[in-house]
């Protein structure tokens, strides 16, 4: 059973997305064109934000974030102990200084209450991920950091449609990244990201960023990057979005499927939802001690699973210069050591879940 596949053999996505391709192939127009802007516009309206800036990845999406909030060397930005890599390489690459802060061991996001104790004065920026697809609850985040005057940028790169109250992820914080990694939940063909947010000088500082720190050609106003999110990748990723509510959903019902079949297994954790969350499984994640017995029965059945992620980011050979070591943040490593990633995605038959769930019980 293979971990995750793409659906692009799914007839009707796949007539859309063709679709697409003729389209941008006959206007033979492939950079910052209309694609792009009906997928900013779509994709803003979607989540009900005020505008959506596509980039060329989710790591740039969280830099140029930074970089259009003004974040500095000598800031501190608190993230997440447990998180991808990429939340703290965002960081570095503004060269401020990373705190992390250790998850809430059930839900594995940050919390207002663990973030508060690590605000000192020089406190700029806070990143809370949506990790695995589970938000964070952001209300008390976003008071806490109109108190400190903070800027907050939610990292939801595997949440996309993941609802925290009854918001979606993309209008919870001041800005918020988003990657189209090809299996990200709203996946492109190729790199692609985006930033929302509905504070319109932000919105045009990232459109110049974006584009060589330019908004007249060869007039460069600040140092930019080139970092744009193409039309035939703008066309894919239009398709997608449209089917984004449907394939959340069936998501939801293979995890459904995995916590009956697993309810009650033993030394087994299963993934949980805040009551005032709607997750949309990115990831679907248990937590054993044994994981290396698991994996490796599964794998002789044929089950393919990962681990996301096998390392704490503060064990990094990358960011070994912050000076951490082994011990400093025990959730994350406890975390990294027992995180078992099942195979999920939309078009996964429900038989291949209890298929799955079998050769987890039948230990
Ligand atoms: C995928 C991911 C990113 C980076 O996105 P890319 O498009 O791969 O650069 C950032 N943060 C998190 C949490 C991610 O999962």
């Amino acid at each position: 059973m293979k971990f995750f596949d793409l659906g692009l053999g799914d007839p009707t996505l796949r007539a859309a997305m063709d679709a697409g391709y003729r389209r941008v192939m006959d206007r033979g127009w492939a950079i910052l064109g209309p694609e792009l802007e009906a997928f900013e516009a779509e994709f803003a309206a979607y989540c009900g934000a005020g505008h959506a800036v596509g980039v060329g990845n989710g790591l740039d999406a969280l830099v140029l974030a930074l970089r259009a909030a003004g974040i500095t060397p000598g800031a501190e930005v608190i993230v997440p102990s447990h998180t991808f890599a990429a939340t703290w390489l965002a960081v570095e690459a503004v060269g401020a200084t990373i705190v992390p802060v250790e998850p809430d061991p059930t839900t594995y996001v940050l919390t207002a209450e663990a973030v508060a104790a690590a605000v000192t004065a020089r406190t700029a920026a806070i990143i809370p991920v949506s990790l695995y697809g589970h938000p964070v609850d952001m209300p008390p985040l976003m008071e806490l950091a109109a108190r400190h005057r903070l800027f907050v940028l939610e990292d939801a790169a595997q949440s996309h449609g993941a609802l925290c109250h009854g918001r979606r992820t993309g209008v919870l914080a001041h800005a918020t990244a988003f990657s189209f990694y090809p299996t990200k939940n709203l996946g492109a063909v190729g790199d692609a990201g985006a930033v929302t947010t509905s504070d319109d000088v932000l919105a045009e500082r990232l459109r110049m960023l974006r584009n060589y720190g330019s908004r007249q050609k060869y007039v460069h106003e600040v140092p930019g990057v080139n970092s744009r999110l193409d039309e035939l990748q703008a066309a894919f990723l239009r398709a997608r979005l449209e089917r984004l509510d449907e394939t959340n959903d069936r998501r939801r019902e293979r995890a459904g499927r995995y916590g009956e079949r697993l309810r009650g297994a033993r030394a087994l954790t299963l993934p949980t939802e805040a009551n005032w969350a709607r997750h949309v499984y990115h990831l679907y994640v248990v937590r054993t001690a044994e994981r290396a017995t698991l994996q490796a029965r599964l794998a002789d059945r044929g089950v393919e699973t990962l681990i996301h992620y096998p390392t704490a980011c503060h064990l990094q050979p990358a960011f070994a210069h912050l000076g951490y070591g082994r011990g400093d943040f025990p959730i994350a490593e406890a975390l990294a050591d027992e995180v078992l990633s099942l195979p999920l995605w939309p078009g996964m038959a429900l038989e291949d879940v209890d298929t799955v769930a079998a050769a987890i019980l039948d230990g």
